[in-house]
């Protein structure tokens, strides 16, 4: 630990007000603020495609800002994995990491005692941003992993919308792992996840990473993979690099060479990524809302995702082929309830994986 822990910890007696807020966050479901997206929006017309296109698979755009072509479905049942929240219909992606999530399953199994991965949202049919819970997730290259274990049996499709998420956090401390929750299993799932060539983030709560910095004793060199965020205290999540040959999409610069256990880490123990918007000065305007995101705010070519054919079948685009498919097909995305930990908070600066400061 090369920068100042204690010192940020010695600052949380003043915080606890702060604290408790933060905590609140990173614990929670946040959705509740989310308006919901008007009929001609992007996230609208996104959410209401069921299928994906024919043809190549191709990521357009940033993760936060794109749509797909030629997506394929991770089948809802595999030996070493199961899909949760099935009526979501967000088990799509680029095959590249699909196929990743398939073979982690099962080295999880292999290397990290783990029984199996629930894998949760993925990407929509046909990409772009979602009516909630997340602003990444676009591009098909970007998987949430629950930090419970995948059950010995296999689960009923309403089983996988009831299972509550699994905190890995204290409730009643300022982001703390909790633990009688956290296991080293959940520290060596996460160590092998990031040491796939082509993963190149795996975004999860400040706290976990700092559990992370503080206990893992093996290889560090993937560490620094690991980065700190709001939310991610019942799932982390897996984002892989543009596949090569990908040409539409757009890369993100590449994680430092460090553990990441410095600075920019200590950001997250101070008040500031958690502190309320300052109030306008008297007499100021208001600031504007956020305009909602249209269709003509995404990459050109992504209208034309839109309107383009679909394949035949959701067992037509299942990975591995329809024997792959199971008997779980996915119904249209109804709204789906905002139960996740992923969601932005409503307070404070929302910054992406890279803090000003680091
Ligand atoms: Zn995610």
């Amino acid at each position: 630990m090369a920068f100042g822990f204690a010192q940020a910890f010695r600052t949380f007696g003043r915080l606890a007000l702060v604290g408790a807020i933060g905590a609140g966050l990173a614990a929670g479901d946040v959705g509740a603020e989310q308006k919901t997206p008007s009929p001609g929006s992007a996230k609208a017309l996104f959410a209401g495609v069921s299928l994906p296109t024919q043809g190549a698979a191709q990521p357009i755009g940033f993760y936060a800002k794109g749509c797909m072509t030629g997506a394929v479905a991770l089948p809802t049942d595999g030996p070493t994995w199961q899909a949760m929240r099935l009526s979501r219909n967000r088990r799509w992606g680029n095959p590249a990491m699909i196929a990743l999530l398939e073979r982690f399953s099962q080295d999880a199994v292999k290397y990290a005692g783990w029984p199996g991965i629930l894998v949760g949202d993925i990407a929509q049919p046909r990409g772009g941003p979602m009516l909630n819970g997340h602003s990444s997730h676009q591009i098909g290259l970007d998987a949430d992993i629950w930090f419970t274990p995948m059950p010995a049996r296999h689960m009923t499709a309403q089983e996988r919308e009831d299972l509550p998420f699994t905190s890995m956090l204290q409730k009643d401390k300022f982001l703390t792992v909790n633990p009688k929750v956290w296991t080293e299993s959940r520290a060596r799932l996460l160590m092998l996840a990031a040491s796939y060539p082509e993963v190149e983030r795996i975004f999860v709560n400040p706290a976990i990473k700092k559990k992370m910095c503080d206990t893992w004793t093996g290889d560090r060199t993937n560490l620094g993979k690991l980065r700190p965020i709001y939310g991610h205290d019942s799932h982390f999540h897996i984002r892989i690099k543009c596949p090569p040959g990908a040409a539409g999409c757009t890369p993100q610069a590449p994680v430092g060479s460090g553990d990441g256990c410095d600075k920019s880490l200590a950001y997250w123990f101070t008040p500031a990524p958690w502190a309320p918007p300052k109030p306008p000065k008297p007499g100021a305007k208001p600031p504007k809302p956020p305009r909602e995101m249209m269709v003509s705010d995404l990459p050109k070519a992504c209208a034309a995702v839109l309107d383009a054919a679909s394949v035949a079948s959701v067992q037509a685009a299942t990975y591995g082929g329809t024997s792959a498919a199971t008997a779980f097909t996915a119904a249209p995305a109804a709204a789906p309830a905002a139960d996740d930990d992923e969601a932005l908070p409503d307070v404070g600066p929302v910054p992406n994986d890279k803090p000003t400061i680091q």
